[in-house]
């Protein structure tokens, strides 16, 4: 008998086992009516691999190996898997025939090494499970209003046509590049399933669709995003990119359960709309002024507030972006990144990555500029202004109301008032607007009252233009509306700042020491906007607050402001 070294013996048992086990599947493989296949010898080709995830091959214990038009090979590893015959129902109703094939263990943790090594850009181009790049960019441009897009979606859902889902995906996100849609909404109710989009901060109803489409829709994006099937009862977030033309979108999906089925929202991150340019946030020439000097100083903290959505992130971004440069090392710590920005280190929030803890580390990787998503805490904002004293530029954000309101929220949050001189630069404050859209707007006269309501927030300021109001066209969907710009208001911490902080960190009290700063506030900006025809009145009033200046009020008009406001209370 040969001797074995050790390595040969042990090459020679484990390919026994193998053969073992492939003679095992391969006798095994008419009970589940299968032909039996080693996809150890077989090509398995990268387009098949890829029309579904590896997440969703490795729950599913099931891999396609080869495409022939619309057929697909699919490897089948555990029959009885539970997970399978939704997977093979899905590809079914996407129009595909499946061919199943019996393999063994091994044949499927080799096909599952595949998954890294196809070609990546490859995959992009064909598209996951079936969704045509080309088609999206095509109807990114010929889907004009959002009209259109329902009636497109309505004639999907007549036709008897086995792809219906796939088209439907195709139009919804071409119709979300067309009118810039934030996010897409599938809200299943009773009877029927909603599909809205968001654009320019507000929800639009597209269509209502039977429940039988949401369902192939649900799983269609489940899998799409890499997401778990069968669990319906517990939020998932998954995501997807799309190469749409020379566009790399980028699709974040949020599921939840509810009482009739699962929400969908797809947020699509499209760095073609998000410029982040300074230029383009919309500062008015003063602010602009202040924050040139301000982003060139080397250290300090620069704060923006405001609700959600109210444009905080894409600030800092544009800010991040004006102060960039090839000798600056900036990192960031967001929670989650949100677009990618060439040259800038991004760091994400995770469960034992907090912002604390993180930007404790970053500091340690001697940045000059940082980036921290949200003054969450008290470890937060302590760590911040530290940072901001010890020679770092500091970014961040604050949820509060308006610039003056940073200043009692950080004290509350336990720094140091005597430190905010030091430490903090300028406090901004903003909200979204949305524009007139350029093609309807028409002129708008201001009723008595509203007159009244402007005059009192711009005081002496002298303001000309024509005021313009929402019509409403084919170019914006019949909205009036297309596109937003910011409205902005800031606070420089300057002695008289700084001196108010410790004497009476109040709201008033900073707004009275800001006085001599000369920045108008986000409502003067507002109505210098809608003066400039940029938007409207209707628009200021659904987003700020107009019974307010957004100044210090006048201390010998105290009674009239009182007076005033409960005019307004009814
Ligand atoms: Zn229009």
């Amino acid at each position: 008998m040969k001797d074995f070294k050790d390595g040969d013996l042990q090459r020679r048992v484990s390919a026994l086992r193998e053969r073992g086990e492939e003679e095992y599947v391969e006798a095994m493989a008419p009970k589940y009516n299968l032909t039996y296949i080693n996809l150890l010898g077989t090509p398995i080709n990268p387009e098949a691999l890829s029309i579904i995830p590896q997440t969703t091959a490795t729950e599913a214990e099931a891999v396609i190996f080869e495409k022939k038009d619309k057929t697909l090979l699919v490897g089948i590893q555990n029959p009885n898997n539970a997970n399978l015959a939704q997977v093979l129902d899905m590809l079914k109703k996407n129009g595909y025939a499946v061919e199943g094939y019996y393999i063994s263990r091994s044949s499927f943790e080799h096909a599952l090494t595949r998954y890294s090594d196809k070609p990546k850009a490859k995959a992009e181009k064909k598209g996951v499970l079936g969704i045509d790049p080309n088609t999206i960019a095509e109807l990114a441009t010929t889907l004009k209003t959002q009209a259109n897009a329902s009636e497109r979606l309505r004639a999907i859902q007549e036709a008897s046509d086995p792809e219906k889902v796939t088209h439907v995906l195709e139009t919804l996100f071409g119709g979300a590049l067309a009118f810039a849609a934030s996010d897409i909404h599938i809200e299943p109710e009773d009877d029927v399933a909603r599909i809205r989009y968001r654009v320019d901060g507000l929800l639009f109803d597209i269509i209502e669709i039977p429940h039988n489409m949401y369902r192939l829709l649900v799983s269609r994006l489940k899998l799409l995003s890499g997401l778990t099937l069968n669990i319906k009862d517990e939020a998932q977030d998954g995501r997807f990119t799309l190469d749409v033309g020379d566009r790399n979108l980028e699709v974040r999906t949020s599921v939840i359960p509810g009482a009739h089925g699962e929400s969908i929202v797809m947020r699509i991150l499209d760095p073609k709309t998000a410029g982040f340019r300074f230029e383009e946030l919309g500062l008015n020439t003063k602010l602009q002024e202040v924050m040139e000097e301000e982003l060139k100083r080397p250290n300090g903290a620069i704060i923006t507030t405001g609700p959600t959505g109210s444009g905080k992130t894409t600030a800092l971004y544009a800010f991040l972006q004006k102060v960039h440069s090839p000798e600056k090392k900036i990192i960031t710590i967001e929670d989650p990144v949100e677009y990618k920005l060439p040259g800038l280190v991004q760091t994400q929030v995770e469960e034992d990555y907090t912002f604390a803890s993180g930007l404790r580390s970053i500091l340690r990787q001697d940045p000059d500029v940082i980036m921290v998503g949200e003054v969450r805490d008290r470890d937060v904002a302590e760590t911040v202004t530290q940072a901001a004293q010890t020679g770092h530029l500091v970014f961040s954000t604050l949820h509060t109301n308006n610039a003056a309101g940073a200043f009692p929220r950080l004290t509350d949050l336990g720094v140091d008032y005597r430190s905010i001189g030091s430490a903090y630069n300028v406090v901004l404050g903003q909200r979204l607007v949305r524009t007139l859209c350029p093609h309807c707007k028409k002129p708008h006269a201001l009723t008595a009252e509203e007159q009244k309501i402007v005059t009192r927030i711009m005081g002496e300021t002298p303001t000309q233009g024509t005021i313009y109001g929402p019509e409403g066209c084919d170019a914006c969907g019949g909205s009036g509306y297309k596109g937003r710009i910011g409205v902005f208001e800031a606070i420089r911490v300057d002695d008289a700042v700084a001196e108010a902080v410790i004497a009476d960190p109040s709201e008033n009290s900073i707004l009275k020491a800001a006085e001599p700063q000369e920045i108008p506030s986000m409502q003067q900006d507002g109505v210098q906007k809608m003066y400039d025809g940029i938007t409207s009145f209707a628009e200021l009033e659904r987003v700020l607050d107009l019974y307010n200046t957004g100044k210090a009020p006048e201390e010998d008009a105290n009674d009239d402001s009182e007076t005033d406001f409960s005019d307004h209370i009814v």
